[in-house]
């Protein structure tokens, strides 16, 4: 099922692990509301591809990844996804200059590059928060940029 001209339900709900992951139809709505308004434009104004390494995520598989608990990670609602590129960076501050989004995180790496991207959306009171992801003595750390 094509959730615009370039995003797929099968991509955004892809996943290494054999735990059951399927999105409820509020979850696919919520998906298609952030592929409609921020993975679709950013693809068109990068003129690439984009590569989700991780969207939708059910609890128990969020669970197994490591992923944030409490309070539950967007990703078990359809609101966010993680995405690599060939240039990161680029395409951070493409979202954090022309796009709509909840949260954007710098997620490791260093100054110049992250290792990937993490993108939110929500229908509504989205709060334009950037972030960046340190690991510091192997637990992640998030601080506020703007
Ligand atoms: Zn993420």
């Amino acid at each position: 099922m094509n959730l615009s001209k370039n995003f797929t339900l099968a991509e955004l709900t892809a996943t290494s692990s054999h735990l059951p992951n399927v999105p409820s139809e509020k979850e696919i709505t919520n998906l298609t509301a952030l592929v409609q308004n921020v993975l679709q434009p950013a693809r068109d104004l990068l003129g690439k591809p984009i590569h989700v390494t991780s969207g939708f995520r059910s609890i128990a598989v969020n669970k197994e990844q490591g992923g944030t608990m409490k309070p539950l990670s967007q990703h078990c609602f359809g609101e966010a996804v993680d995405l690599e590129v060939i240039d990161n960076a680029a395409l951070f501050h493409l979202i954090c200059t022309h796009l709509p989004y909840d949260q954007l995180i710098w997620e490791g790496g260093n100054e110049l590059q992250p290792d990937w991207i993490h993108v939110s959306y929500k229908a509504f009171r989205n709060r334009k928060q950037v972030l960046r992801m340190t690991v510091v003595k192997g637990k992640k750390k998030y601080s506020v940029i703007s």
